[in-house]
């Protein structure tokens, strides 16, 4: 589809059998529309892979009032890049998939939350819920009766990394600062207004529109047993043609690194990440773990949002974990004490270990202030800033003690100066 003239209209999304989906969801009733997509074994694409239409069913049962649908479209771990690719080529297929998904919950009022800084994709995104609106696709067959018209309200958030955390979102989306919610209550229960809330990642909703037309088996046939389906795959770095890659899982990293034309001449794969920054380091001895959950999971890493990140040999572990170290420590919201202080450590011994003046020790401390943020934050976040410092110095160690005599720029002529200059 994306690869269709102007494939991100209303027009040529038709044309390729756009709302075909909707049209069969109009047709069922919720428990049948959320059994199907149970059965077709679709996980949520966000990260955490939990299964869709189990999901959907923590709904309490119905009492009349709101019942919402969210969905996450804040994507910003780095070299994650899935949600704005599919936003700005096919951003009619999250539209439908937001009026599917709305029919399975009793729905009448969606949101899609997406980083205010992407005006481009904000822009596409309000276009096709406005063809949508316009062509009368979604005046009616939604909400608790069955037949009141759906709302898609396009949220631009101020841009921040916690608010895909999605109680985090949802505070965000309400008008407060974007912090994380303690839960239970999860958002199922009180969610948005605390009122029973669906949260979904793009793609995930973007699946379904698909699933309905060719339905769950055709969707279950691909993938392995337990990780059904196809999943966009963003390899990003020292390939010849980094770009999104659509496959089922299981598809290896290999066979990845192949359709990408392979790792950039010359040069030979030193390292990558399954999911982003968030996730366990691979080395090439990894490069033929089937890319599904549990196969990841079993090897010592995470599937994660599937942002592979290739690096080949000029690349210094140290410099790469110092950027990844800067990002969670600038996102960090604040709210508690490991994560917020934890963080501000590790990038000052990352950057002096970078620059060459590591102290004695400094290796151990970094490795105790990360299992000290591992497991004793409040969210997500700190556990994923803990994950690179961690994973790069059980594959790197060396290159971390030698950051106790040696600049990253030297070690690695390749590396830039720039950062280790402001670190002086
Ligand atoms: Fe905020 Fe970090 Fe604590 Fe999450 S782990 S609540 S991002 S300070």
């Amino acid at each position: 589809m994306w690869d269709r003239p102007r494939s991100w209209t209303l027009e040529s999304y038709r044309a390729h059998g756009g709302y075909r989906g909707l049209e069969r969801a109009k047709t069922m009733d919720p428990e049948e529309l959320v059994n199907l997509v149970k059965a077709s074994g679709l996980r949520g694409r966000g990260g955490a892979g939990f299964p869709t239409g189990l999901k959907w069913s923590f709904l309490p049962a119905p009492d009349g009032g709101a019942r919402y649908l969210v969905v996450n479209a804040d994507e910003s771990e780095p070299g994650t890049c899935k949600d704005i690719p599919t936003l700005m080529a096919n951003p009619q297929a999250l539209v439908e998939g937001v009026a599917i998904c709305s029919r399975a919950i009793g729905c009448d009022h969606a949101f899609v939350y997406l980083r205010g800084e992407v005006v481009h994709v904000y822009r596409r995104l309000l276009a096709a819920v406005r063809q949508a609106e316009q062509a009368g696709l979604l005046d009616s067959g939604f909400g608790l009766d069955g037949d009141r018209p759906l709302t898609i309200t396009a949220h631009a958030g101020a841009g921040a990394y916690i608010c895909g955390e999605e109680t985090a979102l949802l505070d965000s989306l309400e008008g407060r600062r974007g912090h994380p919610r303690l839960k239970p209550p999860f958002p199922a229960v009180q969610g948005l207004y605390a009122r029973p809330t669906v949260i979904n990642n793009v793609e995930t909703i973007s699946s379904l529109p698909g699933i309905l037309v060719h339905g769950p088996e055709w969707y279950s046939s691909m993938g392995t047993e337990r990780s059904k389906g196809h999943g966009i795959f963003s390899v990003t770095g020292h390939v010849a043609r980094p770009g999104q890659f659509e496959a089922p899982f299981g598809i290896t990293m290999r066979e990845l690194i192949e359709l990408a034309g392979g790792i950039r001449a010359g040069h030979e794969l030193k390292f990558w990440v399954p999911g982003g920054s968030s996730t366990p380091i691979f080395g090439p001895e990894e490069l033929d773990v089937p890319l599904d959950y549990e196969s990841v999971g079993a090897a010592g890493s995470m599937l994660g949002t599937r942002a592979l990140q290739v690096f080949d040999e000029t690349v210094s572990a140290v410099r790469v974990v110092a950027r990844w170290t800067e990002f969670y420590q600038h996102e960090s919201c604040g709210k508690c004490t490991p994560c917020r202080e934890g963080t501000y450590w590790m990038r000052q011994i990352m950057l002096r270990l970078e620059a060459g003046r590591g102290l004695p020790g400094d290796v151990e401390k970094l490795e105790d202030i990360a299992s000290n943020i591992s497991g004793r934050s409040f969210c997500a976040l700190g556990d994923a800033s803990a994950v690179p410092v961690l994973s790069g110095i059980k594959r790197f160690r060396s290159e971390f003690e030698a950051g106790c005599t040696t600049p990253a720029s030297e070690l690695f002529p390749y590396a830039a100066s720039a950062i280790v200059e402001s670190a002086r």
